[in-house]
């Protein structure tokens, strides 16, 4: 018989009850050590202080009024990330695969505006995640995700992840936008070279392409850098955010310039629940913590210092893994075992990470993890790596 729980998830075997900064506790007692972070979710880790604050506060407050009147904390959230980023103007959403579906719609009626409806194919990558939505599985294009979900949209082109001298060919009259994350998540954490990154940015200009970037999983801080587009000193025209932005309530947001955006007039989209008073003041607490002076700097020399754990432990387990790759505290171990062996072996030590595409293992921790629990972990996995290695014999 079916589940209650529509069966759409293979779940590990744990019940969570409980959350403080980056430690789990199971039902039973266990604390795991979380370097998962509910899929890059909860940025600041559990039960922030300053979050659980704002989130208390508003609830004795205000919940929800619809976007029919004005929210303060969306107006104070959109102006502090216009501040803080390329952007002019910001749509909230609940979720990635919404901030995946204005993306598109934008980038299509800024065409159609143009006098140009033709305009409305879009260039993506294999290996690439833009959530589950009919949009998000078309511009993602991977067989697991679309698999008998057909009709899907059209109008998409996938290239191959790394063949970046086909992009420019691919490009022709027809084209309204390429999309792409900066660090591929779910695709393994795979980031595009800087100087890719430069050269799609200029192919966009010359030939008045729109550059969409995915930050959903590689946005707010997570890469080191406010937006990981940030590295290679160039922006994007329109940006998808969601994950770290709620730090664990569900939020999400486009991001775009105001030319990028100049066809989104009143009646043209909307959200029942996009940008309401309880996500928006989490998020700007988010945003306040995330952005205030030091909290890059600090992201990075943690950073630093787990990547060379990371290189210690791969040297010291050569058979079971292969090399440390990502930036920031988005980092993936690739493997030489079956990520999920490892991953089950590191619920074993009762350290959670999460497994990503081309077997690798992400490890995503809280951006404000402690140095004594990046020690910790990266002993965890020395520890599963052990067992991996016993295991097979
Ligand atoms: C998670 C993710 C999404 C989808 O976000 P949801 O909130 O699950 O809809 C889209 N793009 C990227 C890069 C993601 O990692």
């Amino acid at each position: 018989m079916i589940s209650s729980v529509l069966p759409t998830y293979n779940r590990a075997p744990f019940t969570f009850v409980k959350g403080e900064g980056c430690w789990l506790i199971e039902a039973d007692g266990r604390r795991f050590l979380d370097l998962g972070a509910g899929i890059a979710v909860n940025a600041l880790g559990h039960a922030h202080p300053e979050l659980v604050a704002a989130l208390s506060a508003q609830a004795q407050a205000l919940w929800h009024t619809s976007n029919l009147y004005n929210i303060p904390q969306q107006t104070a959230l959109a102006d502090l990330l216009v501040e803080e980023t390329f952007a002019d103007t910001v749509f909230f959403t609940n979720s990635g695969t919404e901030a995946c579906e204005l993306a598109v719609k934008m980038a299509r009626r800024y065409f159609f505006e143009l006098g140009q409806p033709e305009r409305s194919d879009i260039i993506a990558f294999t290996g690439s995640f833009h959530g589950r939505s009919s949009a998000g599985i078309a511009a993602a294009g991977g067989e697991k995700l679309i698999h008998g979900f057909g009709p899907l949209l059209p109008g998409f082109k996938h290239l191959e992840f790394g063949d970046w001298e086909a992009v420019a060919e691919a490009v022709d009259e027809n084209t309204a936008a390429i999309i792409l994350e900066p660090v591929q998540g779910e695709g393994g954490i795979r980031p595009v070279p800087d100087q890719v990154m430069q050269q799609l940015r200029q192919l966009c200009d010359e030939t008045g392409t729109l550059l969409i970037l995915d930050e959903v999983q590689c946005g707010v801080a997570r890469t080191g850098r406010l937006f990981a587009h940030e590295w290679a000193g160039v922006t994007p025209d329109i940006m998808m955010v969601a994950k770290g932005i709620g730090g664990g309530f569900p939020l999400g947001a486009v991001l775009a310039t105001e030319q990028a955006a100049s066809a989104m007039t009143a009646g043209s989209h909307g959200s029942t629940y996009g940008g309401n008073p309880l996500a928006c003041a989490v998020g700007l607490a988010v945003m306040k913590l995330v952005s205030a002076p030091d909290f890059l700097a600090e992201v990075n020399r943690k950073s630093a210092l787990l990547r060379q754990k990371l290189e210690g432990l791969v040297a010291d387990n050569d058979d079971i893994f292969e090399e440390v790759r990502g930036n920031g505290l988005m980092l993936g171990l690739k493997c030489r075992v079956a990520n999920t062996d490892v991953l089950a072996a590191a619920y074993d030590a009762e350290l959670l990470t999460v497994p990503g595409g081309d077997n690798v293992l992400r490890l995503l921790p809280a951006l404000n993890i402690a140095d004594e629990e990046l020690a910790e972990a990266v002993q965890r996995l020395d520890q599963a790596a052990k067992s991996v290695r016993a295991t097979a014999g």
